[in-house]
């Protein structure tokens, strides 16, 4: 007999989580099923919550390395890539107590075991021990989120080759790393092994980094990840891999040979659709195993939503929790007047960090507007100088006439928190929306918030 419940999610990432919550909260039954033995997806084991962990410890020490205080104890640190990664287990660790609470507290029922339907409505869960249930439900919402893509001539299984998810199984620190694939994680991760005084080979397939950004701020990372000792190739495509007893070669279709002892592969991921029989059941999937859903997350089955970077970009934990409560939303209230927002802000976690929402320089000249910059260099917020963090700038873009914010582009410290006041503004309907809010408000001082009012200074004194 199959238990019965309202809704099945698979998988209990942000997607799966943010899906069951408010499913519950809504007084429906809810069965959760995870393949892992533990809840919180690869966001909390092998994505986000790690590589940030190891971005905070590793950022510590290099800020602790260029201090002036402390350059008599340089020769007894020794920070191995193990011990950082012990470190991050703890936050993991954290994360998975905290979330699986809210499980329990909400009397949602967790299956661990690999989901596989049985038909349109039954999921079959076999765990790990080889038992096997049913769990039937009137809807189902699939989150099962993505894993890195792996090239079938690049052998994984080799101790000198590893993606994002193998990275945290790595036993020493490596001595020089090509990174292939420059990314959003290729470039963090480029950051984390600079830190750590590692050398590093980014290996771009595009003729920039991170093409999505305005153009000033993929320069400026350009520059500091060089000034890290990063040597960062534009251009390049992978003809081989090539592996001896002294480690890797990448070979490039434009001849470069790039060698080093560990080959990082970031380049593209794939949806893990394969272990779900979908085909049976008529969802329709698309060539990176990412499920084709309408605006209402309804795959081809509109009983069988699907959210998260299984259905493609934007592939953020950010965006795939509001997907997942969205449908939960439509799920137990049919309409709702609430809209996903179109522009989700990017954070990206490299050093210097960046964060950005809306239109960039690029967009706003391609499409005519009319705009105007605003900016702040950190280096003259006296809150950085306190703190030592002069690298960066916040850019504002905005409309000439109706002072509207476009855009909001920052990189340096904080960034990724700063950006949410400006998106706070931007968000605003009609002339609510105005930089001028800037520069008639007042800030805590010193603060890097006041960054804000610095920029709309100068981007209202450009106009007047
Ligand atoms: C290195 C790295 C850094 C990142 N950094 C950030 C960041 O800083 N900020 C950000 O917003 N995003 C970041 N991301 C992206 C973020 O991790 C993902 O967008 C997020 O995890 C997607 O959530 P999800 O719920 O769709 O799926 P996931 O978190 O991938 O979880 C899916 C779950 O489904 C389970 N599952 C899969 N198939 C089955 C099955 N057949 N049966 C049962 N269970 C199954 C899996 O075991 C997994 O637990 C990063 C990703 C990586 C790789």
């Amino acid at each position: 007999m199959a238990s019965a419940y309202d809704v099945v999610v698979i998988g209990s990432g942000p997607g799966g989580e943010g899906a069951a919550m408010k499913l519950s909260k809504q007084g429906l039954s809810v069965a959760v099923v995870e393949m892992q033995n533990q809840v919180g997806g690869n966001c909390t084991h092998k994505g986000t919550i790690p590589s940030k962990a190891l971005r905070h410890a590793i950022q510590l020490l290099a800020d602790y390395r260029h201090h002036p205080l402390f350059e008599h104890t340089l020769s007894v640190m020794d920070v191995t890539w193990p011990m950082l990664l012990r470190n991050s287990e703890q936050v993991i660790a954290q994360q998975v107590s905290m979330r699986h609470r809210f499980y329990t507290r909400n009397r949602v029922d967790i299956f661990h075991g690999q989901a596989r339907f049985a038909d349109a409505n039954t999921v079959e869960v076999t765990a790990s021990t080889g038992d096997v249930q049913q769990i039937s439900a009137d809807k189902v919402v699939i989150a099962t989120g993505s894993r890195p893509y792996r090239p079938p001539n690049v052998e994984f299984s080799s101790p000198h080759v590893v993606d994002s998810d193998t990275v945290l199984e790595l036993d020493h620190t490596p001595r020089r790393v090509t990174i292939y694939g420059a990314g959003v994680i290729g470039c963090e991760y480029a950051s984390i092994f600079a830190n750590l005084d590692v050398k590093v080979n980014l290996v771009n397939t595009r003729d920039r980094l991170l093409s999505f950004l305005d153009d000033e701020i993929t320069d400026a990372l350009s520059y500091h990840l060089r000034d890290q000792g990063v040597v960062i190739m534009h251009n390049e495509s992978m003809q081989e891999v090539v592996e001896d007893d002294k480690g890797v070669v990448l070979r490039c279709r434009s001849g470069k040979e790039i060698r080093s002892d560990l080959l990082f592969w970031a380049n593209g991921r794939s949806g893990n659709t394969e272990l779900l029989g979908l085909d049976e059941i008529g969802v329709a999937v698309n060539q990176r195993g990412q499920i084709e859903v309408n605006e209402r997350f309804q795959s081809s089955q509109e009983h069988i939503y699907a959210v998260g970077d299984v259905v493609g970009p934007p592939a953020l934990a950010s965006a795939s929790y509001d997907q997942g409560r969205f449908v939960a939303h439509l799920i137990g209230q049919g309409e709702v007047d609430w809209k996903l927002i179109d522009e989700v802000p990017a954070g990206i976690y490299t050093s210097p960090e960046i964060s950005s929402i809306g239109r960039t320089e690029r967009e706003l000249t391609d499409q005519n507007v009319p705009y105007e910059v605003g900016r702040a260099e950190f280096k003259n917020l006296a809150r950085a100088q306190i703190g030592g963090r002069s690298v960066g700038m916040l850019k504002l873009l905005f409309h000439r006439e109706s002072l509207q914010l476009l855009g909001i582009h920052c990189f340096g410290e904080q960034a990724s928190e700063i950006v949410h006041i400006g998106q706070a503004i931007m968000a605003q309907q009609g002339e609510a929306n105005t930089i001028s809010y800037f520069a008639e408000t007042t800030f805590n001082y010193p603060t890097m918030a006041e960054a804000y009012r610095v920029a709309a200074l100068y981007g209202l004194n450009r106009i007047s």
